[in-house]
């Protein structure tokens, strides 16, 4: 089944045990990063089971593309969903019942439907597959209700497998789907969570459009990517910006129109090189291939959300980029935010608990991955990874506890001595000696800490506030967000905590280079990348004309192997990972005319419209300047939905 419907010669990992255990009719808890192959998981049981496999996804959106990219190797698919008219709706409802289906998807919320349930005891079910399971999780960053309610699958069939699927996996999370999902007995596959081909970066916050745009012309010009902000004001802001900058992006956020949104998702999907800019609405079940990068502007809540978020780079293995800009300002707003929700006790705890785990991230002068891993319960084969900034460029730690505690004494001071509390503007104010306007107004220029802090930058100075709050050390507090001492700054000022920094790059210091090889040509002679372009162009025009992602009717991997083979019979071209059947008898002949067209070719074809640019010119042109300036706010403060907290109460 796996080589003949999706053309692929081997399982990966644990694919193959995980399909016998289900065909078999066992229940599955299936963990497995982004990218790892979990589909083939429930697919290939579900053809293989007497009956329709009933795959529960809240990603309502992708139902249409899913099922396009089924139907292309052949399989009979549909789906059921809120979004359907009733025709339509009417004519999968009889396909399912007369046994014409071997995959059906449903909306989670639908199967709370006593229509819909009364609906599948008249089909035959060969499993159900559980996709996203981690939305069952309350504690989530992507908790949906409805996914409470899948309980109910066990006790109403009983004797139907079911397979839960995420890639979200701390070990508190897999308990709890498995408990509310009734899967304790279930068979528990967990894979390694390492993404070797994604390079991780996090950076001080100077000047974050700046600094993306840099990342983009520099590493990604031309290239797919995702950009994550906090706010939709601050999405619709950054893709304006990046559009006047010559990048391809369009918004995506909550606030849009659906049709908006859908047309966005939908050219990010299907046309090249697009940058996606969008909150954390965005990105769940999109398959896209060849992502090149994922950014973050703003801090994410958790390190399972931007685990999950940044894992949407790369699924096609090639070398990609997670980058992340954090400053003081993340700390103190995240940090407010959790502070004025709406939640219980418990609930912002785990809150704060979650933020702590990515603060720690973000301030570790140790290996990013290993220190990921980790989180996940798992080990790192080396605490060397090769590819993630600290490895790249080791980092100098140094010994921060004078600087800690000169600022804690700070704060201290101005409490004790003047009953005042400040933000973190006027303390380091006070420490570098400025003598501005509000120093005077308060006579703080007659402190003792006034002007003791000369020795550190600005910038390095917010960095030391920043690794206070991150680890606890110092707190923020009220509407202001003025500092606060914690219990744990007592260890400080006495000298028995030592605070140890990552030393802030200067800021014009670039990131190290991407790995070569991105571009998908890279590894050809010149000769087959001619013909790998000429593949590719005629790789758009059929998904154009079927109005489908280029990626569902062949991968840039299998077009690579295909003009490497150079096959004559449509037998030989059957033999490339990625062929199957059905896509043989679709597209072979025009595959083969392709090539045979560019082999008779006596000069090389001029590159397709939607070609890269070579990968010799991607490096080293003279860039045109940002189109926007940047000193209308101050660079920490990027915020859109809030104004800057002033600095004083
Ligand atoms: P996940 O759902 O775990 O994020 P997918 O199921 O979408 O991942 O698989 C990721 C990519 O890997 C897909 O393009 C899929 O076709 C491909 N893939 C999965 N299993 C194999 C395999 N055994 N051999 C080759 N490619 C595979
Ligand atoms: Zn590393």
């Amino acid at each position: 089944m796996l080589n003949r419907v999706f053309g692929y010669p081997s399982f990966r990992g644990q694919q193959h045990d995980i399909i016998e255990h289900v065909a078999g009719g066992g229940d599955a808890l299936v963990l497995m990063p982004t990218g790892g192959g979990k589909s083939l998981c429930y697919q290939i049981p579900a053809l293989v089971r007497p009956g329709t496999g009933v795959v529960i996804s809240p990603l309502i959106a992708l139902m249409q593309d899913q099922v396009d990219a089924l139907r292309t190797v052949g399989v009979r698919a549909g789906f059921l969903n809120s979004a359907q008219d009733y025709d339509e709706r009417r004519l999968v409802e009889a396909e399912f019942v007369n046994g014409d289906l071997d995959l059906l998807y449903v909306a989670p919320e639908g199967l709370g439907v006593a229509a819909t349930q009364r609906l599948l005891d008249r089909g035959k079910i060969s499993l159900f597959a559980i996709d996203e399971a981690h939305c069952v999780s309350q504690w989530g960053h992507d908790f949906r209700p409805d996914y409470l309610g899948l309980s109910m699958l066990h006790e109403r069939w009983p004797d139907v497998p079911r397979i839960a699927l995420t890639a979200t996996a701390t070990t508190a999370t897999r308990d709890e789907i498995a408990h509310r999902l009734q899967l304790a007995d279930a068979r528990h596959f967990t894979a390694s969570f390492d993404r070797p081909n994604i390079q991780y970066r996090i950076v001080p916050k100077n000047e974050p459009r700046k600094q993306l745009l840099d990342l983009l012309r520099t590493e990604h010009p031309g290239e797919a990517g995702i950009i994550y902000c906090l706010s939709r004001a601050s999405v619709e802001k950054t893709a304006e910006f990046l559009v006047q900058n010559g990048v391809k992006a369009l918004p995506y956020h909550a606030g849009l129109d659906n049709r908006v949104r859908a047309a966005n998702q939908s050219r990010f999907l299907r046309e090249e090189g697009m940058v996606m800019v969008a909150t954390i609405a965005f990105g769940m079940g999109i398959d896209k291939p060849d992502v090149r990068f994922v950014a973050h502007l703003d801090l994410p809540k958790s390190v399972e959300g931007y685990y999950q978020e940044t894992g949407r780079a790369g699924r096609d293995g090639q070398p990609s980029t997670a980058w992340l800009a954090y400053g003081l300002q993340d700390v103190v707003q995240q940090r407010k935010m959790i502070d004025s929700s709406d939640g219980d006790l418990a609930h912002r705890r785990n809150a704060a608990q979650h933020l702590d785990a990515m603060l720690a991230l973000c301030e570790t002068v140790t290996c990013r991955r290993s220190q990921l891993l980790n989180y996940f319960g798992q080990t790192a084969t080396t605490d060397n990874c090769g590819n993630c900034d600290t490895c790249l460029t080791p980092p100098e730690s140094w010994d921060g506890t004078v600087p800690a505690q000169k600022l804690l004494s700070t704060v201290l001071r101005l409490q004790r001595e003047r009953g005042q509390k400040f933000g973190a503007g006027q303390s380091i104010d006070i420490l570098l000696g400025k003598e501005t306007d509000k120093v005077q107004r308060f006579r703080h220029n007659e402190l003792s800490v006034f002007g003791i802090g000369a020795e550190l930058r600005e910038a390095e100075w917010r960095g030391v506030v920043r690794k206070l709050l991150a680890g606890g050390l110092l707190a923020v507090e009220g509407e202001y967000s003025t500092l606060v001492l914690t219990d744990a700054s007592a260890g400080v000022l006495r000298g028995e905590t030592k605070v140890m920094m990552r030393r802030e790059a200067p800021a014009k210091v670039r990131a190290p280079k991407q790995r070569a090889a991105a571009a998908p040509a890279a590894d050809l002679s010149p000769a087959d990348a001619s013909t790998f372009e000429r593949l590719r162009a005629w790789r758009a025009s059929v998904a154009k004309e079927q109005g489908m992602p280029a990626y569902v009717i062949f991968h840039d991997a299998t077009l690579r192997a295909i003009a490497a083979l150079n096959p004559k019979t449509l037998g030989e071209l059957g033999t490339v990972s990625g062929v199957g059947q059905s896509k043989l008898t679709k597209f072979g002949q025009q595959v083969l005319d392709t090539l045979h067209e560019s082999a008779s070719d006596a000069a090389p074809p001029p590159p397709p419209v939607a070609a890269r640019p070579a990968a010799s010119s991607r490096f080293g042109e003279p860039e045109p300047e940002p189109a926007f300036t940047f000193d209308e706010e101050p660079p920490d403060f990027d915020y859109d939905h809030e104004p800057p907290p002033p600095d004083y109460t």
